[in-house]
């Protein structure tokens, strides 16, 4: 008896495990012989919320973060929706940087407070915008600027340059 009790638990604890596939599963394209592809950088805007300058006395400051894009050069990319990242990332942004970086790029204005998770996951048009604008939209030319020392850190095919001239180091 204890053993058939023990025995329906496994099989309900391992019915419980088995992994649902949630999200589609994109195919990828073959690559082309010897790998010619051209491999391109993303600077996803979502970056741009956790960026700040590298000079040590900016850090101290509020007005170093977030980074003002300067010339920026944008692409939009196809990515699938993955509404649970983005229930999990709704938290761990900063609203308020994601609003100043979305203006200065000139996305429609974001309302002053952040959706609740609930409103996220209600609200399919809300989702649907925002995950195009962190995940779809990424800068591949131009500047980020400091408000603080004004330094200008270089954004070449996707890629921010960090490193920082010896007098600022
Ligand atoms: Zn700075």
């Amino acid at each position: 008896m204890v053993l058939l009790v023990l025995i329906h638990f496994m099989i309900s604890v391992y019915m419980h495990h088995i992994p649902e596939p949630r999200f589609r599963r994109r195919t990828l394209p073959l690559s082309p012989p010897g790998h010619l592809e051209k491999k391109t950088a993303k600077m996803k805007l979502l970056t741009l919320n956790f960026l700040t300058c590298a000079v040590k006395t900016c850090k101290s400051s509020s007005d170093s973060f977030p980074l003002h894009p300067k010339d920026a050069e944008l692409a939009s990319d196809d990515v699938d929706v993955n509404p649970e990242l983005l229930v999990n990332l709704l938290p761990r942004l900063d609203w308020k940087a994601l609003k100043t970086t979305s203006a200065e790029l000139g996305f429609p204005q974001l309302p002053d407070s952040p959706p609740t998770i609930e409103q996220l996951q209600s609200d399919d048009k809300l989702l649907k915008d925002l995950h195009s604008l962190l995940m779809e939209t990424n800068l591949m030319e131009g500047k980020l600027v400091c408000g603080v020392c004004g330094h200008e850190y270089a954004v070449r095919e996707g890629i921010p340059n960090f490193l920082l001239p010896s007098h600022l180091v």
